[in-house]
């Protein structure tokens, strides 16, 4: 950033600007100077490229011109976004005095340091999800770490303390924080790691308990948490400047107490983003998302990402879910309510922030008159699953009425400029309303009464902000004007303008009154705002109570509309029945008919399911649909099968194979270990592991080797419900050694030459492997079919004789971290040796390895017409 020995000779405003800018050496300074914010230096040379705007340099002439570029104030808002959007700081300079009063330089201070994680200036649609500004301290004796959250559009402030960092780091991907604050307990290792996911760290070292603040930390004893939580309200404090009365009083959660993901698994899940689009299309968000009312969507988001883990609290949110899919007219008419029901909790911090209109008090009082109507339909519903929500929708009708009596219905944005305020509502305000309107109609009317007194009939009364009143006459017309009463006070080309002594008086009136009336009105506005102030905790609970209830019926429109049921939760017995389930967003997207329902079902004694099945069969879905099953059914909400009886788990751990991160592009063996180890490590009796196509990463015999030896682990030391796919075929002979483990496999039938598959889920090992079938249908020649066909049954009768060892499956000591980089793996030559044994021409090696590694999930019919047109031309060389 700018060096200071610039300051030498500078004008005193550079001198100004250097001073103020070395207080925020991270930001860029958006230095106001008349109807631009402008920025130097290093800067702008920055800026210019970010923000695609022209860079210019001030004092030209000079030797050290400064590069400069600026954006107008009142587009201001814009360009912030841009830089904040790309993870900067931008530190906003006002002018703190009228430049024509000053004496001097004009005084300048900066009023806002927007960041990633503090702006709330955002567009309609980041309003359906949460801005989390988070901070950390670390407790070097302890290990434990304090973690604070705050979302400062919406006020919501909660403390945790963490455990190691991987509950942290679970936590911020969860609440995809954008920026982090920090001070010099937390150890660089850790900033290193946060960093790497794209996440912004703030470093503020000093805290100064605020008065105002102590009242939200009031809850909170744990001194980790409170450290960060002092943390968390000092950084915006320094960052925000305004006022900040709407922040929620702080509340302690426990990460445990929710079912728990790792950020792959929620990643690799597809539950709020698309791995492919990025995009919340095709995710379990979308399919669930039917809510009315933006603190729905986002309350969603939080359920999602928290799953419950009490029986109580689960079913709880089922029987409500319940009662609204079964009163279907009621529903309706609650949707229809919600629907005009505007963001309270944004809507209570712009009250906070002081930045509230008339307009958005209008949209208050519309939401709270939804009130009332809403609580009509849960009158009708009358059922007792309803009361606690029925208990705690405090209407806020004082709210309600006093806006309604003071506000018009159409206000203008601005509230200092009149016409916000109702007539009636204040008696002065009236008066000058009456002098103002009489005023007028009197001017109006002068027009009139001149023309006949002079009997000039372009005579014009008529008003400008310079002269005020004026009688406009043209010079034609002049000599028609008796002299004396009327004064001249402005000359054009071809008119003059005059005043009378009647007419100043008047218009001194309408001014006065004016004037008097917008400040009366400005500050009968700021009463109004002052009452929706006191009620901006009341406002808060209700906006909680609104979000569940919209989400309550989202449930039960998606219950319906997918023919979801609801299933029946243990929390002791280890017994998982799903019949007939189905994938809810791989139906929704191919359409109910030609999705292929299949049952679940794991008893107590099965912890391993083994699914073997072609390519193409449908393994993946199949262990995704249990996932998705098992989040929806611990959010509460209905579950797509016939019926469901599941156990409540502790946490779900995913790896899903090779073959579908080719797809995103980031396929590497060390990710896939690490992702299993997690699930080695951290999983319980209670918890859900999915391991898709594990050591399809590696070499052949490396791949099968680690794949059994993970089996064998879990199953002898972790006792985790496990679903584990592999194309690994020997894998299967260990359903003869391990007493918890079951073969399951999804059919595929030949057909006219072609394989069909039937995308159904049967119990017992595939039969085989349908590699080349595939090849044939992809209309490989027949001779490379038969040849590969021959090398196959080769290969298998090889198999046969050193078949895989099942013998070591005793109970292993249950290890701390693997380490994968001590894994020998086989390198390609090794492999190619395989081949050599059997004497192949090397351009039929060369073309049956292509075919191996290809992945059909990631190519186009148009790729493998291409493929094979290629593999022809070798062939035929
Ligand atoms: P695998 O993991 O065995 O290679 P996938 O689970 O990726 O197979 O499924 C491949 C494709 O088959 C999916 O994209 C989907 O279109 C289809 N499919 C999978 N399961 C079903 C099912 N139960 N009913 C209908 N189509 C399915
Ligand atoms: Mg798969």
């Amino acid at each position: 950033m700018a060096k200071t020995a610039k300051v030498a000779n500078q004008t005193p405003m550079m001198v100004q600007y250097q001073k103020i800018k070395d207080q925020y050496p991270d930001a860029f300074l958006f230095y106001r100077l008349g109807d631009f914010y402008e920025m130097f230096n290093d800067d702008a040379i920055k800026g210019a490229q970010l923000l695609e705007l022209t860079l210019t340099t001030r004092n030209h002439k000079s030797d050290n011109p400064i590069p400069m570029c600026g954006v107008p104030h009142h587009a201001v808002q814009n360009y912030i976004d841009i830089l904040v959007d790309k993870g900067y700081k931008v530190a906003i300079c006002e002018q703190m005095e009228d430049p024509k009063l000053a004496k001097g330089m004009v005084k300048r201070e900066v009023i806002q340091l927007v960041t990633p994680g503090t702006n709330t200036e955002v567009g309609s649609e980041s309003a359906k999800s949460n801005n989390y500004l988070t901070a950390l301290v670390a407790n070097t004796d302890s290990h434990e770490m304090g973690f604070a959250y705050a979302d400062i559009a919406t006020g919501e402030l909660k403390v945790a303390t963490l455990i190691d960092v991987n509950e942290l780091l679970n936590e911020v991907v969860s609440l995809r924080t954008k920026e982090i604050v920090v001070n010099s307990t937390v150890p660089s290792t850790l900033i290193d790691q946060i960093t790497k996911l794209g996440i912004l760290v703030s470093h503020q070292e000093e805290i100064v308990i605020q008065a105002e603040s102590s009242y939200l930390s009031q809850d909170i004893d744990d001194d980790n948490q409170q450290q960060a939580l002092s943390l968390l309200l000092m950084y915006i404090n320094v960052t925000q400047k305004r006022s900040l009365a709407h922040l929620q009083r702080a509340e302690s959660y426990e990460p445990s107490r929710y079912l728990k993901m790792d950020h792959y698994s929620q990643y690799n899940l597809e539950l709020t983003h698309n791995i492919r689009t990025k995009k919340k299309s095709g995710t379990l968000l979308w399919l669930l998302d039917e809510t009315k009312t933006a603190m729905g969507a986002r309350l969603l988001k939080q359920w999602l990402d928290r799953p419950l883990l009490s029986k109580t609290a689960i079913e709880d949110r089922q029987n409500k879910v319940r009662v609204l899919l079964d009163h279907y007219f009621e529903r309706s008419n609650l949707q229809d309510e919600l629907v005009s029901v505007y963001d309270l909790e944004r809507l209570a911090g712009r009250v906070a922030f002081g930045s509230v209109n008339g307009r958005d008090l209008i949209q208050l009082k519309t939401s709270l008159q939804q009130m009332p109507k809403i609580i009509h339909v849960l009158e009708t519903l009358d059922a007792p699953e309803l009361d606690n929500i029925l208990k705690s929708l405090d209407p806020v009708e004082d709210v309600a009425t006093a806006i309604e009596n003071a506000i018009v219905d159409d206000p203008p944005l601005s509230v200092t400029e009149g016409n916000v305020i109702k007539d009636g509502y204040n008696a002065k305000l009236d008066e000058y309303r009456d002098a103002m309107r009489n005023g007028k109609q009197w001017i109006a009317e002068l027009q009139e009464s001149e023309r006949e007194a002079t009997g000039i009939s372009t005579l014009k009364v008529a008003y400008n902000r310079v002269f005020g009143y004026y009688i406009e006459v043209t010079k034609a017309n002049l000599n028609k004007l008796p002299e004396g009463r009327y004064k001249r006070t402005q000359t054009l080309t071809n008119a003059e303008r005059f005043s009378t002594p009647e007419l100043k008086e008047r218009e001194q009136l309408i001014l006065e009154a004016q004037e008097k009336s917008s400040a009366l009105e400005y500050s009968l506005f700021t009463g109004v705002r002052d009452i929706v102030k006191d009620a901006i905790q009341r406002l808060q609970k209700l906006a909680k109570v609104v979000a569940t209830l919209d989400i309550l019926q989202s449930f039960a429109v998606v219950s319906e509309d997918y023919r979801l049921v609801q299933p029946k939760m243990s929390e002791d017995s280890h017994d998982l029945e799903i019949v007939q389930g189905r994938h809810p967003v791989v139906e929704k997207v191919m359409g109910r008919q030609s999705y292929v329902p299949n049952d679940i079902h794991m008893d107590p004694k099965t912890s391993i399911l083994l699914i073997t099945g072609p390519n193409m069969s449908g393994k993946s879905t199949y262990m995704r649909q249990l996932a998705l099953t098992v989040i929806m059914a611990q959010m509460g909400c209905f579950v797509p099968a016939e019926s469901a009886k599941l156990p409540i788990f502790d946490q779900i751990f995913t790896r899903i194979g090779a073959a579908d991160d080719l797809i995103s592009g980031q396929s590497t063996f060390m990710v896939e270990m690490q992702e299993a180890n997690q699930a080695i490590l951290h999983a319980t009796p209670n918890s859900l592991i999915l391991f898709d196509e594990i050591g399809r990463g590696t070499a052949t015999y490396d791949g099968m080797a680690l794949a059994q030896s993970i089996i064998e682990y879990v199953h002898n030391n972790v006792h985790a419900k496990t679903l584990f796919s592999t194309h690994y075929h020997e894998l299967t002979a260990l359903e003869d050694s391990l007493s918890d483990l079951r073969n399951v496999h999804v059919g595929a039938v030949e057909k006219d030459g072609e394989l069909v598959f039937l995308h159904q889920v049967e119990s017992g090992p595939a039969d085989k492997s349908y590699g080349i079938h595939v090849a044939k249908l992809a209309g490989m020649p027949n001779d490379l079919l038969s040849r590969a066909a021959k090398i196959l049954s080769e290969l298998e009768s090889e198999n046969k004789t050193n078949n895989i060892s099942t013998v070591e499956s005793k109970p292993m000591a249950k290890v701390s971290e693997p380490d994968v980089a001590e894994v020998d793996t086989i390198n390609e030559d090794e492999q190619l040796s395989l081949f050599s044994e059997s004497q192949l021409d090397p351009k039929v090696t060369a073309v049956v390895d292509s075919l191996k590694k290809l992945n059909l999930m990631s190519v186009t019919p148009m790729d493998v017409m291409n493929l094979v047109n290629k593999w022809q031309q070798k062939l035929s060389k």
